[in-house]
């Protein structure tokens, strides 16, 4: 063999060893080369960089309101009206839910819908501090991030929007103002009076401990209470002359415990009791619960709901009581599409994780310190682009109603620090300070640059759109929902 070829197999051969071994590193990552910067993008993340003072109030005010599921009233109007004030068309109020909204730009095809969220969390009142202080004792906080959520994801429309203009793109661009996620009630109504119809697809993020672009799906859902009537009476003087409302409810979750062998691994049930009567000595004639039932599709969590509901009954005639079933929200599986989310993996790749400074890492070290996980501080890598371990995932949301209805992408941007729990004082910190503020800038940034991505390249959404017709596998989305439940207005009662 001539040299020159010896080098050539050498070079091979390495190549080859370096594939090989990057695979047995991690066999479901994906390749994804980062975005380039070009004009359209740079005017759009320039606009983010220039209205920081604006995002950064609007996260703060959000923040501060502090709005729990379905009372979101100023928080819903802060976003729709700074997205009125940037050129937006907005209707305010639609599927009959007072905190939901649209803001609209543009004319014709493609359509691109944004999911925005800004729902707080009921008794996590928190100061931007590192040690848990609430602002107001018992007062709700934003410890899932959702005043950032909404934010990064208005940010990102309206930059989109400039840069469209300046260079005469055409298509349309719905934000979608979505209230109660955390109690998974907000898109299940929209999804059910055609809020998101009609979309090429839909972009949406949520805000994380890491830098990532997932592709693992999120678990079916069906939530209800029960309500068990009963007898009352002395619980001393005459107990049998009482029906215990409470024994109907304590059996049934005796019941449900038991079930639970015999659901497939995947199913999750998990309850609390919302009344359970008012004294010892008095017999219970009335008990609330509340249950969740959870499954890796729609169609397991039916099935499983139906052999729940007989437990439930089962309880109601041991104790000789009566009983209603609230029926109260439920969703779908997540649809991931990795078309769409290669194309937001590009440019968060080439937007970079938020840069944060050392104050901040401090800060976010101080807290994991006091939270008893390991001080690593705030994420500044972006994780790899892989394939899920699993298919499935533990939480429910109800962005899933949207990737059913369209193509829909996926985004985390680090919000808090490494390793915290979620739905907690310290995320709360974080989401009304500096450190909150970078993250939504970076998502805006990744979310409209993606944007800019499917208006000029209509075969990704093409692709997209292939994609999650092939996913669906002929099921074509149904409302979890009962026709005749209408959206609860204002508190939980
Ligand atoms: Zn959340």
């Amino acid at each position: 063999m001539k040299k020159p070829q010896v080098f050539i197999l050498l070079f091979l051969y390495s190549v080859a060893g370096f594939l090989h071994s990057q695979e047995k590193d991690n066999p479901l990552q994906i390749p994804v080369k980062p975005a380039k910067l070009t004009a359209l993008k740079k005017a759009a993340i320039d606009w983010v960089d220039a209205h920081m003072a604006d995002l950064s109030r609007l996260n703060d005010e959000i923040w501060q309101a502090a709005e729990v599921a379905m009372e979101e009233y100023r928080s819903a109007e802060l976003l729709a009206s700074y997205l009125e004030k940037m050129g937006f068309r907005v209707e305010r109020g639609v599927a009959s839910l007072p905190t939901a909204f649209i803001g609209i730009y543009g004319t014709g095809d493609p359509v691109i819908g944004f999911l925005a969220e800004y729902d707080a969390l009921p008794g996590l009142s928190q100061e931007a501090a590192t040690v848990k202080k609430p602002v107001k004792e018992g007062a709700p906080g934003h410890g899932c991030g959702h005043n950032v959520f909404g934010v990064g994801s208005v940010a990102a429309a309206i930059a989109a929007k400039e840069a469209m203009e300046k260079n005469g793109l055409k298509g349309t661009l719905k934000v979608f103002g979505c209230p109660a996620e955390e109690t998974v009630e907000g898109k299940v109504f929209m999804a059910r009076e055609g809020i998101f119809d009609g979309l090429a697809c839909c972009i949406q993020w949520h805000p994380s401990d890491d830098n990532n672009v997932s592709l693992a799906s999120s678990n079916a859902l069906n939530q209800f209470e029960v309500e068990f009537f009963g007898k009352s009476a002395h619980s001393a003087g005459d107990p049998w002359h009482g029906r215990s409302a409470l024994d109907a409810v304590e059996l049934a979750d005796i019941g449900l415990n038991f079930l639970r062998e015999h659901l497939p691994p995947t199913a999750r049930i998990h309850y609390v009791i919302l009344d359970g009567g008012g004294a010892p000595n008095v017999v219970p004639d009335y008990a609330r619960a509340w249950y969740y039932v959870r499954d890796i599709d729609r169609e397991s969590v039916e099935k499983d709901y139906e052999r729940v509901l007989k437990v439930i009954d089962g309880a109601s005639r041991m104790t000789e009581t009566t009983y209603k079933i609230h029926f109260k929200s439920g969703v779908h599986e997540m649809l991931t599409n990795r078309a769409g989310n290669e194309i937001v993996y590009s440019n968060l790749l080439l937007v970079g994780p938020p840069p944060f400074t050392e104050e901040e890492q401090a800060f976010a070290k101080e807290i994991q310190k006091n939270v008893g996980v390991e001080a690593k501080g705030l994420s500044v890598k972006i994780e790899p682009f892989t394939l899920p371990e699993k298919s499935w995932g533990g939480g429910s949301t109800d962005v899933a109603e949207v990737s059913w209805l369209a193509p829909t992408t996926s985004l985390g941007v680090a919000f808090k620090p490494l390793g915290t729990p979620g739905h907690h004082w310290s995320a709360v910190a974080c989401a009304g300070m500096s450190i909150g503020h970078k993250a939504a800038a970076v998502a805006a940034k990744v979310m409209a640059a993606s944007c800019l991505d499917f208006l000029t390249e209509p075969q990704t959404i093409q692709k997209m759109r292939e994609e999650w017709t092939a996913r669906k596998k002929g099921r074509e989305y149904k409302s979890p929902l009962p026709p005749d439940l209408r959206p609860r207005v204002g508190p939980r009662k």
